[in-house]
Order: C-alpha cells, then structure tokens, then sequence
C-alpha cells in the first residue's frame, strides 16, 4: 500500500463514513432499518413462494420476517454506517513499541457472490506508535466489516485501513484464513480448500518482520 492510497482512503472515509469501498448506491441511506425489513419480508416471500414453499405451512410462514430481520440486524448490520462502532485509541504510555498480534478472531461473513457463508479466522499485527487500541475494539471492527455481503479480499483491506486510520500508523498485517461455503457446498463441492488473504504494511514489509508475525499466528497451542 503506498502513501497515495491512504490519503485516498482516509478522506474516502470522511466522506462516506463507514462505506469505504464496499460497492454501494447511496439510497440505502434513506430507509430506516424497520422499512428495510418490510421490503425485504415481502421479496423473500416471493422467492420462497417461486420456490414452490407453502408459505401457510406453520414452520415457513415467519421465515420471510425472520430472515429479514437477521439481514438488517446481524449479519448485513455493517452495511449502516451507523453501526460501525466508536473506535477509541488510547495514549502509549507505557512506550511499547513492539509487534502486538492478536490472533484467532472469529469470523463469519458472506459471500457477495452466493449470499453464503465465509467461516474463519483473522489475526491482526501492528507496531504501536503515540497510541494503542484495545484489543476488543479490534474485535469489532472486524465483525463491523464482516456483517456484509464480502469478498475475502476487500474484506481484509478494509480491515487494514481501518485500523491504521484509528491509529495513525502504516506498521499493520491481516491475515484471513477463511471456508467459504459457496466453494464447500455446492460447484466443485471442494470441503478442505481453505482461502488465506493477507495485506502487509509499513514494517510488515519487511520480509523477518512478516515471519516473525506469521510464526506467532501460527504457534500451536
Ligand atoms: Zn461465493
């Protein structure tokens, strides 16, 4: 990543809060998350009703309803910008200025071509500059980018910049080994494919410091 592209991305996140670089026409912004979940109820009965579903049946008539309030509260909720959540950092006080790695977040995600799931884990690294972040805002970032319609690839991008904005630094690694289900399920049925995406910046550009973070996420237990 060079300078050019983060001063891009910052100011893209200025511009558009939380959207930056998920493909998304500006209108969503208009609706209100009950509005959204009527639409959506009614297009779902739709399909489910193309399907051949009988939607009088007890166990499917509350599915539409459920499955759109599970698309705007849980797991597409990263599409409102509203819900990114406040990313506080705080002064580096105690001058630690070594690679900080934290490793096996879950994540679960979905895939923007299948609307299936992705299932895996994201390890992230930084070297601390003026400040930290706590590590369970790390967390929820990546839940924050993961409740979407994903690629691996963005994802993993998004990830990255977003935590060298809320840091003030380029020195970051993410690393995403994730199962998509779309590949494990149906097409070529592959079940033990797994697909890794990383981006490197600052220091981790440097080929001992990269080891160095890959054998920390990598030690077994
Ligand atoms: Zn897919």
């Amino acid at each position: 990543m060079n300078s050019d592209y983060m001063v891009r991305d910052a100011m893209k996140i200025e511009l558009d809060g939380a959207l930056s670089d998920s493909p998304l026409h500006g209108s969503s912004l208009e609706l209100s998350d009950a509005e959204k979940m009527k639409k959506i109820e009614y297009y779902f009965t739709q399909i489910m009703d193309t399907l051949g579903l009988d939607l009088t049946d007890d166990s499917l008539k509350g599915t539409p309803k459920r499955v759109a309030k599970m698309y705007v509260k849980e797991i597409f909720r990263g599409l409102n910008p509203d819900n990114k959540p406040k990313i506080s950092v705080f002064a580096n006080k105690y001058g630690y200025r070594e690679m900080l790695v934290s490793k096996d977040i879950s994540l679960y995600s979905n895939c923007e071509h299948h609307f299936v799931p992705i299932i895996g884990k994201v390890a992230v690294g930084y070297f601390p500059g003026e400040y930290v972040i706590g590590l369970s805002k790390i967390n929820r970032l990546v839940q924050f980018y993961a409740k979407r319609p994903q690629v691996q690839e963005r994802l993993t991008v998004q990830i990255a910049e977003a935590l060298k904005s809320a840091l003030h630094i380029d020195n970051v690694a993410v690393v995403i080994e994730a199962d998509h289900l779309c590949v494990a399920s149906r097409g070529i049925k592959d079940t033990n494919s797994k697909t890794v995406t990383s981006s490197f910046s600052g220091k981790f550009e440097n080929e001992s410091v990269r080891q160095e973070f890959l054998s920390y996420i990598h030690e077994q237990k």
